[in-house]
């Protein structure tokens, strides 16, 4: 059944959702988890497979098309390759996308890969086995790398992202590492700011490594010119001029890119939130396991997407940093 398009009360229109999984991880990056984890949600508290999908198909057809799944970490979950299949079963989903910290990879890249899943994202910080450590509190970049030669067997994982998110005092020395990298792989490494995310609330401005001083870092070794891109594309890419390789740049606190944003995101216990830094949800679990039909949904949908925000306020006085860490919203 085919439903009105999804729009928001400044006319834009929804065209993705970020799905979190899961709100567990085994890893316990810096700018995301604190060292000693976070209390995990009981298992009942978390979205079905069967509820997960029936909201994923609700949202397809209200017009959304891309999904990607996130948590936590989604290769945590329990047969999570039966959920993606399920999920591409969905008729109208045209892009499914997975963001994972790759430990898992090397298991489950195959059944990923087979279940429908048609582009990866690869979070990686540092390719040096003790800096990486350092970020993740993980000593896991052996198993990482692994994991991502597992995926890049097979073509239709391509084109393969690998992201790395950008904190000044740290990312500067992994800049022309990661270029390298891009240069030398089929890889497109993504540079992303630091949000103010983290469950440390260490947060500052001034440790925001910007996409530019990055682009001019690299710049100075290999020159780059712009691509273009899709209007409601988080990443502004650049491509090396001798062509070996492309660069992305995710810069949403330098350069905001609010006023073409098409998505929203789901946790993993079904709460609905219209941008990364809403101080407000909306339970959609409760209603569903109440007993709400499709059309109460959709109208509960409809009317927290209209309320979506208009821009994050991260760079103005007063900025609340929502109780919520990357982890438990679905990056
Ligand atoms: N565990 C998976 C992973 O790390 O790829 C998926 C979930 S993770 C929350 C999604 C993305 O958010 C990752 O690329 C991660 O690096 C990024 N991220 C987490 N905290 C962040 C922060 N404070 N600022 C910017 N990006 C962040
Ligand atoms: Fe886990 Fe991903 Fe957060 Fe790192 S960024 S702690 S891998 S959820």
């Amino acid at each position: 059944m085919k439903r009105e398009p999804l729009i928001d009360g400044h006319g834009r229109l929804i065209g993705d959702v970020r799905i979190s999984v899961t709100d567990r991880c085994n890893f316990r990056c810096q700018y995301c988890m604190p060292a000693e984890g976070l209390a995990w949600l009981a298992r009942s508290d978390v979205l079905s497979f069967e509820e997960i999908e029936r909201i994923v198909a609700l949202l397809v057809s209200m017009g959304v098309s891309d999904v990607r799944l996130t948590g936590g970490e989604p290769l945590v979950r329990k047969d999570f390759p039966r959920l993606a299949g399920m999920i591409a079963a969905i008729p109208g989903i045209e892009d499914l996308a997975v963001t994972t910290n790759g430990f898992l990879l090397e298991r489950d890249a195959g059944a990923l890969v087979a279940a429908g899943i048609n582009r990866f994202n690869v979070s990686i910080d540092s390719l040096q086995r003790d800096r990486f450590f350092e970020m993740t509190r993980r000593d896991a970049l052996p198993q990482v790398l692994a994991g991502l030669k597992a995926l890049a067997a097979f073509p239709q994982a391509h084109p393969i992202k690998v992201n790395a998110v950008a904190m000044r005092g740290f990312t500067e020395d992994e800049v022309l590492p990661f270029a390298a990298f891009a240069r030398e792989h089929p890889y497109e490494v993504r540079f992303i700011e630091f949000m103010p995310l983290d469950a440390d609330h260490q947060w500052t401005p001034e440790k925001v490594l910007s996409g530019e001083e990055i682009r001019a870092i690299v710049s100075e070794v290999w020159p780059l010119e712009p691509v273009q891109r899709e209007p409601s594309a988080t990443a502004k890419l650049y491509r090396f001029v001798d062509g070996k390789g492309t660069l992305g740049f995710i810069n949403p606190v330098s350069e905001p890119f609010c006023s073409d944003c098409n998505r929203i995101r789901l946790t993993s216990e079904g709460l609905l939130r219209t941008c990364l830094f809403s101080l407000n949800e909306t339970d959609l679990r409760g209603p569903m396991r109440a007993g709400a039909d499709d059309a109460e949904l959709e109208q509960i949908v409809r009317d927290a997407v209209w309320r979506k925000e208009l821009k994050h306020h991260v760079n103005e006085p007063g900025f609340t940093q929502p109780a919520r860490t990357m982890s438990q919203i679905g990056g």
